[in-house]
């Protein structure tokens, strides 16, 4: 099994290149099946930085419809875990009100950043509000059916890789890969 070590910690090969971009494509179609005859107007992208940045380029790449494309910064991870406090850095020509908006995550595990996020994007009155997410940790069910396109359910464990980090290495990778079981974890 192909492993990466970082940081002296151990990470199994999980989701492959091959995979990634299959299951990519697919959100595609159902995204584009969505926003089928209902784009009289450019679909508003918000991409969640830095972890969605790898995701957002394959995926947007491939819908044909006209977006305006916008970059949030987001951050509550340190290490392995979050601390909680998420802070986010909107673009100053954020322009949401009664536009159609999609919102692109690269994980959602407690769902805390993306219900803070959402409780500030609400109050800018967007017509339509969805949230697609690469990857759903499975643990909360409440959260995870207010993800309205999921790339893929996982288990618990800290991911790395296709954009999500383990400080600040990894982003690049192009497969997603695990911690491996013995290696201790804490979200
Ligand atoms: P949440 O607020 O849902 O707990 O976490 C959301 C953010 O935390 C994600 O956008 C991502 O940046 C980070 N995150 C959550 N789980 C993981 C993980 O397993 N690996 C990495 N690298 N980041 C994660």
């Amino acid at each position: 099994m192909k492993q990466v070590a970082i940081e002296g910690k151990l990470f199994d090969l999980y989701i492959g290149e091959k995979e990634l971009q299959a299951r990519i494509r697919m959100l595609a179609e159902e995204i584009k099946e969505y926003y089928d005859g209902i784009y009289e107007e450019p679909i508003h992208i918000i991409v969640m930085m830095n972890g969605a940045f790898l995701f957002a380029a394959d995926l947007v790449r491939q819908l044909d419809f006209p977006l305006h494309m916008y970059f949030v910064k987001s951050s509550s991870y340190v290490g392995l875990s979050s601390d909680g406090q998420v802070e986010f850095v909107l673009p100053e020509d954020l322009d949401i009100k009664n536009r159609r908006v999609l919102v692109l995550e690269d994980i959602v595990d407690t769902g805390i950043t993306f219900q803070q996020f959402l409780s500030e994007v609400i109050k800018d009155h967007p017509k339509d509000l969805k949230i697609c997410s690469l990857l759903v940790k499975n643990k909360n069910s409440e959260i995870k059916s207010r993800v309205n396109f999921v790339g893929f359910e996982i288990d618990d464990p800290f991911v790395i890789g296709y954009g999500m980090d383990f400080n600040g290495k990894a982003r690049d990778f192009s497969d997603i890969y695990i911690l491996k079981e013995d290696e201790k974890y804490s979200s």
